[in-house]
């Protein structure tokens, strides 16, 4: 269960989720396509962009609903105005949420194994 947790934290800063020490990213959003150091693949042949924005997508959501919860109920009266900034820090949030969800994706595949079957499936077919 540690070794879990280890591992998604990892994924979540950014550095290898196997080894810890690797980088996952070459610029803020550039994944690296494996670690430098144990040689873990980060992508295989599936989409794995899906899961991070599936999670970004619906904790972005989920503090919208939070948000505009707070703003009807604490000023009414500036709705549209609270709405507009709602929408901005929203979208400033899941444009950096991104990147740490990626991060946690991969490491919630890497403790699956789902990376391992990546690579066995990019063996037989390549
Ligand atoms: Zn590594």
């Amino acid at each position: 269960m540690l070794a879990a947790i280890v591992a998604l934290w990892r994924g979540f800063v950014g550095r290898c989720p196997v080894c810890g020490r690797g980088r996952m990213f070459r610029s803020f959003y550039t994944l690296i396509e494996g670690c430098a150091l144990c040689g873990r693949r980060y992508e295989g042949m599936g989409n794995q962009n899906t899961g991070a924005m599936g999670i970004s997508v619906t904790l972005t959501t989920l503090l919208g609903f939070i948000g505009g919860f707070l703003l009807v109920l604490y000023v009414p009266d500036q709705l549209v105005l609270g709405l507009v900034c709602l929408f901005v820090l929203l979208t400033i949030f899941h444009a950096i949420f991104y990147r740490l969800a990626r991060g946690l994706w991969i490491g919630l595949l890497s403790i699956t194994g789902a990376m391992d079957e990546d690579e066995r499936r990019d063996e037989f077919f390549l």
